[in-house]
């Protein structure tokens, strides 16, 4: 966690952390934008840098505030979200978690922060419970409002907060990202930072869910023809999962998903309930060439296999064995 893993956004870095080395904290900032473009980790970098032992402009990562920060667990800083109120009692919810804490003093900081997601969310009334917070706040605390757009807050909560909108991020930027962080090809980075609209967040989801589209294509085209292929066919997708070895546990997700659609087809459920829903023929073919028992045993093998992982056993063997265990029937 550090100001250099959110993309773009220099202006409020560089205000953040001249606010930080001046001392001039304000009591209440409103960051405004699109989900994905950094608020949540910009909110919780500053906070962190407020903290920090260190005392430099921007939390030092190493210091004991700074661990509990990154984990989450520092006693200072709190999260709220509107979502987690029970039903119809979100004004309630408001009241004890936001103005009921904050007169306790903080614990262990000089600052006591509160994190605000989606406080679009938060309905007029809710805001106008906080208000009174923003309006006379005791010293030490700071409000961090982050919310989709700042219309969506009240005008006189608008009046008191620095208003920070993140900008969309540059092309070149995400592209970069892209390739670094979800390791896609440069002409997919350029073809997926260009849909994003400046969104980094918009963009890793898009990255990410293609990378699990070709996982789950990579494992339904070794599956379906495992009952026929040789054992040598297999190694072009063995080295297609070792080239991909941080994810392995995913593609053992994958398969053990697989056999329970076979499962799923066997005892006549719904096709619209299978996890390869694009492949019914091939999941009702396999289905009618194995016997519960069969579902049951390649079930066990990615079970054995996962254990094998863990034990750091060659990869490739782990691999191998499971698939031979696979291919093996009762009938
Ligand atoms: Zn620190």
């Amino acid at each position: 966690m550090s100001y250099n893993d959110i993309l773009g956004q220099d202006d409020i870095k560089t205000h953040l952390k001249n606010a930080v080395s001046l001392g001039k904290i304000s009591h209440a900032y409103l960051f405004a934008g699109e989900d994905g473009m950094g608020k949540f980790e910009m909110a919780r970098t500053f906070a962190a840098s407020l903290m920090c032992e260190a005392g430099g402009s921007e939390m030092c990562g190493e210091c004991r505030s700074c661990r509990q920060a990154a984990s989450r667990n520092h006693p200072d800083i709190i999260y709220f979200d509107p979502d987690d109120a029970p039903d119809n009692k979100q004004a309630e919810y408001t009241r004890e978690k936001i103005v009921g804490d904050i007169l306790v003093r903080p614990y262990q900081s000089e600052y006591k922060v509160y994190i605000i997601q989606n406080a679009h969310k938060m309905r007029e009334i809710s805001q106008n419970i906080i208000l009174k917070s923003i309006e006379e706040p005791p010293e030490y605390v700071v409000l961090i409002l982050l919310a989709d757009k700042k219309e969506s807050m009240l005008q006189t909560i608008r009046s008191r907060c620095v208003d920070m909108t993140f900008r969309p991020v540059k092309k070149e930027l995400i592209e970069s990202f892209l390739m670094r962080k979800c390791e896609v090809p440069d002409y997919r980075a350029k073809e997926i930072a260009a849909f994003s609209f400046g969104n980094p967040g918009a963009a890793e989801k898009a990255a990410v869910d293609e990378e699990f589209k070709e996982r789950k294509d990579l494992i339904s085209r070794l599956l379906s023809g495992i009952y026929d292929r040789e054992s040598y066919e297999w190694i072009p997708f063995i080295d297609k999962m070792l080239s991909d070895d941080d994810n392995l546990n995913e593609y053992f997700d994958l398969m053990e998903d697989w056999f329970r659609d076979l499962l799923l087809n066997k005892i006549g459920a719904s096709e619209s309930k299978l996890c390869y829903d694009n492949q019914v023929l091939k999941i009702r073919e396999c289905a009618q060439r194995v016997l519960f028992s069969d579902i049951d045993n390649s079930l066990r093998a990615v079970t054995r296999a996962r254990r094998a992982l863990a034990a750091n056993v060659d990869k490739g063997l782990i691999i191998f064995n499971m698939l031979a265990s696979f291919s093996v029937k009762d009938n």
